[in-house]
């Protein structure tokens, strides 16, 4: 293999994902050969909502980020405002206040940050891997005893080791713009659901610079929706937004046991549909997931010392996400849940646990939930006496 450049570790992708694992390689191991390759230039745009928990700042403090420099620009978001498919508002305070940084910035600081920590980073569309005996050959350039895939949503990584795609049905798309000229409060998220073409839902995020993060997204089924229905559906469930630039992208959701990789690669990220199937967050699972492969990486079995860790922080919550996917499909469930969270803080705060970070099914949430229903059960059957 003369002539190949060899790394201890090559990531394909400088996403979150990407630069949180080479970042977390070389917290372990501050020597270690990291290059990171990605097929754009940056800064570049990632269409995206731009909303990042609490969560995903938590898991990159752990690997030594700035988290201040990181949302430099941005505000907190304290609030959010969440309307249920068939009108249930719940508006309520944040446990912990969420970020929302345009991709454009988030992912530079992240490269920068990961090239700081030593990485090397280079501009390199990847397109084929074959396992050696020592690791794996990409492209014939490079030689990695570990890869890395954290190329998104379209992995070329998945596809050439050979792990699953998404199932069907599990699976989203959805379009996003940026206006300065909504009428919606400066420190309050928004989702609206609905119950046309459920799951779908429509998001305000405010950046916190006088411009916001606006879109729409749903579920594919038999075939992909067009454009011109995904904008007229989000203008239909935030009639005051002025007119958008809006840019699409699909979101491999979680199946609930997702596929990490095969032998020495290992999939982050979209790369490996970590994405919320409740709610579209993926941040949180591509830093999460991202920050354990890159330490994994630096010991003698990355493969399995990455999937027993995933198993232990993520394993738990992606079943009940599943479960929850499942059985929102029916939005009588998301009514009640969301009649909950307005009732209680409580309820409001599980909610938002399972929506943007590690969250399970708390006893907590269902009592409110059966309580919310036999409330209205019993007023319902108060107003048939009157
Ligand atoms: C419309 C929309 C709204 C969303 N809103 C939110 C939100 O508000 N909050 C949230 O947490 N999540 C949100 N998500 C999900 C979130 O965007 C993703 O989960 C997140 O970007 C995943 O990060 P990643 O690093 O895995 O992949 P990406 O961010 O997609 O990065 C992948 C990188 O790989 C590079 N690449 C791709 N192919 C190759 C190749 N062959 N060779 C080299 N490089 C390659 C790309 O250039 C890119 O830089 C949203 C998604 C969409 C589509």
């Amino acid at each position: 293999m003369t002539g190949y450049e060899r790394w201890d570790l090559v990531v394909v992708g400088a996403g979150p994902a990407g630069s949180t694992a080479a970042l977390a390689a070389l917290r372990v191991n501050p020597a270690a050969r990291v290059l990171v390759l990605d097929a754009a230039e940056f800064p570049r745009d990632k269409v995206c909502g731009d909303g990042v928990a609490p969560h995903a700042l938590d898991v990159l403090t752990g690997l030594g980020v700035d988290v201040g420099a990181l949302t430099a620009g941005t505000a907190p978001i304290r609030d959010l405002r969440l309307t249920s498919p068939r009108g249930v508002t719940a508006v309520r305070r944040f446990a912990r206040p969420a970020a929302v940084v345009p991709r454009a910035l988030l992912d530079a600081r992240l490269v920068a940050a990961a090239r700081t920590a030593g990485a090397e980073l280079r501009r390199h569309r990847i397109r084929s891997l074959t396992p050696t005996e020592e690791g794996v050959d990409v492209d014939g350039a490079f030689h990695a005893r570990t890869v890395i895939g954290a190329d998104g949503a379209e992995s070329v990584v998945r596809r050439q080791c050979g792990a699953r795609s998404a199932k069907a049905g599990t699976t989203a798309i959805a379009l996003r713009g940026y206006t300065s000229a909504g009428p919606w409060p400066a420190a309050e998220q928004r989702l609206v659901m609905s119950t046309t073409h459920w799951p779908a839902y429509a998001w305000v995020f405010p950046v916190g610079d006088g411009t916001a993060n606006v879109g729409y997204g749903e579920l594919i089924r038999q075939k992909p929706p067009t454009r011109t229905h995904l904008t007229e559906r989000l203008h239909a469930l935030l009639p005051d937004c002025p007119p958008l630039t809006l840019r699409g992208h699909r979101l491999p959701l979680s199946p609930g046991r997702p596929d990490v990789g095969r032998g020495r690669v290992l999939l982050v990220g979209d790369a490996a549909s970590l994405i919320n199937p409740l709610t579209g967050e993926g941040i949180y699972y591509a830093v999460l997931s991202g920050s354990l492969a890159g330490a994994a990486a630096m010991t003698p079995d990355p493969a399995g010392e990455y999937r027993r860790s995933l198993h232990r922080l993520l394993g738990k919550h992606l079943r009940h996400t599943d479960a929850l996917a499942m059985l929102t499909r029916m939005p009588a469930l998301v009514d009640l849940a969301t009649s909950a969270a307005r009732d209680g803080q409580r309820a409001f705060d599980d909610l938002v646990e399972v929506g943007l970070g590690p969250g399970t099914i708390s006893p907590a949430l269902v009592t409110a939930m059966l309580r919310t229903s036999i409330g209205s059960a019993l007023e319902h059957s108060r107003s048939l006496r009157e």
